[in-house]
């Protein structure tokens, strides 16, 4: 068994990134013309995986991440019989590591394939097991769209019925990329209720439309903060704005996440709620929100 040398990953990367040919004789019009030619890259299935679920966000801190740990644990709680990866693809800040309590290189198969790393019953892969600290790497556009094709084409699933891709923030290439490159099932959008978020978040929801990708709904996220002593409800983003937006873009509210300083805490431990305290209100939130996903799914296949 091999493990994979992050200096390999970052070495194919660059070699990627390195035009075959440069000077006058090949001009960067000429090349662009090419790439132009080549047309949009082909939808080709992750091998193993019957669906993915990209969980995506306007902008960073909304809690992207966190909903999307908790939604595979969730689909798996609901349904013990169904298997769930989770794909990483924030490759500027992955965070699925922390979240998922996981660490180390992937070793890698026979077929020189990258074996996910796994906690709680749910395989991983994630730009943080390839670099030791991603933040200080500038990274190029090729480059992203290079290590986002290896996480993609080159690990080994098994076989997954479920594949929560944690999107990057925002509406940028990598998220064209990956929508033009998998077929994907449907987008979960996670906003918090605040005006700005959710202008970002309609953006997002926007985007997918536009690429085909269906929309399963949106996950309101913080907005609810019930004083854990008191037991006292405040809104403090706001009660309904995500419900309003879902309105607009006629897509249903996938569930609310209340604010809750143990889905923080739990988090930072790497211990997501559902698998730490299944029996609390925070869990059951994200519970409904797998409910809510695989209904959708099933009526956009039925
Ligand atoms: P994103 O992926 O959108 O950048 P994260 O999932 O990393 O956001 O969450 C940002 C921060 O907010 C983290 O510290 C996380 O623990 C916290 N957080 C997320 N959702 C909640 C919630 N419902 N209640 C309390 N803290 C939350």
């Amino acid at each position: 068994m091999f493990c994979v040398d992050p200096r390999n990953i970052a070495h194919s990367m660059i070699c990627l990134c390195t035009p075959q040919t440069s000077g006058p004789e090949r001009s960067l019009q000429e090349r662009q013309k090419q790439h132009m030619a080549r047309g949009l890259p082909k939808q080709k299935p992750i091998a193993g995986v019957k669906q993915v679920i990209v969980v995506a966000s306007g902008k960073g801190g909304v809690g992207k991440s966190t909903t999307a740990v908790n939604l595979a644990l969730g689909l798996t709680a609901n349904d013990p019989s169904k298997t769930v990866g989770i794909l990483d693809a924030d490759v500027y800040g992955p965070s699925v590591p922390k979240l998922m309590s996981l660490k180390g290189n992937p070793e890698l198969t026979d077929n020189n394939l990258m074996r996910p790393l796994m906690n709680f019953g749910i395989p991983c892969m994630s730009m943080g097991f390839l670099v030791e600290d991603v933040a200080p790497i500038v990274w190029r556009g090729l480059m992203v769209m290079s290590a986002i094709e290896k996480l993609l084409r080159q690990v080994d699933w098994g076989l997954l019925d479920y594949l929560v891709i944690d999107m990057p923030p925002g509406t940028g290439d990598v998220q064209l990329s990956i929508t033009q490159n998998v077929p994907i099932a449907g987008a979960v959008i996670v906003s918090t209720p605040q005006d700005i978020a959710l202008l970002d978040a309609r953006r997002g929801a926007e985007m997918f439309r536009k690429v085909n990708v269906p929309v399963l709904g949106i996950v309101q996220n913080m907005s609810v903060f019930q004083c854990p002593k008191c037991n006292h409800q405040t809104h403090i983003f706001g009660a309904d704005g995500a419900r309003a937006l879902a309105d607009t873009l006629g897509v249903q509210v996938l569930g609310d996440i209340p604010l809750h300083l143990s889905i923080r805490e739990m988090s930072d431990r790497g211990q997501p709620v559902v698998v730490s305290s299944p029996d609390s209100p925070e869990a059951e939130a994200y519970r409904k929100v797998a409910t809510a996903v695989v209904q959708r799914l099933e009526e956009l296949s039925g």
